[in-house]
């Protein structure tokens, strides 16, 4: 089967499985639409006999947007007439506060339950399926108006289920905790939900590769557009890079306000970056971003917060 068609055919199916997820069970389909499935086009390089190129019109594209790699992670060339009409169906760029009215409360809880025992049962990834004790899912409330993105579990978070639970992961809860929240008022994710391998070594962590990102970043798009947080800190240029495709370097990137699907993305250092270099300037940095987090949230800053990590 060629790789445009099986690409078509991930991204239907995937968004065919958020809709699910979501709880919607039923597609409106307009006749049009009916009548070009009815007379499907075989395409030059799909399976004999099978529709490749059915045209879509725009008016049957349902609100809820299926996954879409982020152009760094995207492996097909964009010219390739069957990756466009992948990216008809994918709304780039649309704006999460603009699809389906909220769900209630009930169907939130449920529909992110089902999201959870999908993503705990996956082995999409093998080596990771094979070498992870758990599947990190994802800590926090599900209502919280600041979500934190971080990049994969490393070996603490491995054994407990939790993200953000080793040394970065306290450091991470004490940042938390100098806004006036608490770990259980935010949400906690990471790209990659299964902790990334090293084979043949005893310690250490290592960054996860575009594949694994590809294949695991769905998940975490349908947390958010469960959640529909009013704003995400990405922690670190991999989670950046997860969730904007931005490969550029996170030194450059941060303190910049950026839009995941309409929702604000403030990116900031990772905490482990704060554990390797101890330098005061370096924290402030961090804290001047989570300050731009407070203001946009609203929330209150005393003088004494908006004093942190100054020199006297
Ligand atoms: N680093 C991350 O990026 N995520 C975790 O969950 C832990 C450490």
């Amino acid at each position: 089967m060629s790789s445009t068609y099986n690409q078509l055919l991930d991204a239907t199916i995937q968004h065919l499985e958020d809709l699910k997820a979501r709880g919607i069970r039923h597609l409106a389909v307009t006749p049009e639409t009916l009548r070009a499935l009815a007379h499907p086009v075989t395409g030059r390089d799909g399976p004999p006999g099978r529709p490749t190129e059915v045209p879509i019109p725009k008016s049957d594209v349902p609100a809820a947007r299926p996954y879409q790699k982020p152009s760094s992670l995207q492996r097909a060339p964009q010219s390739d007439p069957l990756t466009e009409q992948v990216s008809l169906l994918s709304l780039p760029g649309e704006p999460v506060s603009s699809q389906a009215p909220p769900l209630d409360p009930q169907a939130k809880a449920a529909a992110f339950a089902a999201l959870r025992e999908r993503a705990l049962a996956c082995v999409k990834c093998p080596h990771l399926a094979s070498s992870r004790k758990t599947v990190v899912f994802g800590v926090g409330s599900i209502d919280a108006r600041l979500m934190f993105v971080g990049e994969a579990p490393g070996a603490d978070e491995d054994e407990q289920g939790e993200p953000f639970v080793g040394k970065a992961g306290q450091l991470l809860t004490k940042i938390i905790q100098a806004t006036g929240l608490q770990r259980a008022d935010v949400y906690i994710g990471n790209i990659l939900k299964c902790r990334p391998d090293t084979p043949g070594q005893s310690a250490g962590n290592r960054k996860p590769t575009a594949d694994e990102m590809a294949t695991c970043i769905p998940y975490l798009h349908e947390q958010i557009d469960l959640m529909r947080p009013k704003v995400i800190v990405a922690l670190g240029a991999t989670a950046v890079e997860g969730l904007l495709g931005k490969t550029i370097g996170i030194t450059k990137l941060r303190g910049t306000w950026k839009t995941y699907r309409g929702i604000p993305l403030m990116p900031t250092y990772h905490p482990a970056y704060l554990l390797r270099n101890q330098a005061l300037s370096e924290k402030r940095k961090v804290w001047e971003d989570m300050l731009a987090v407070m203001e946009k949230l609203e929330m209150p800053i005393s003088p004494k917060q908006r004093n942190y990590f100054l020199k006297a």
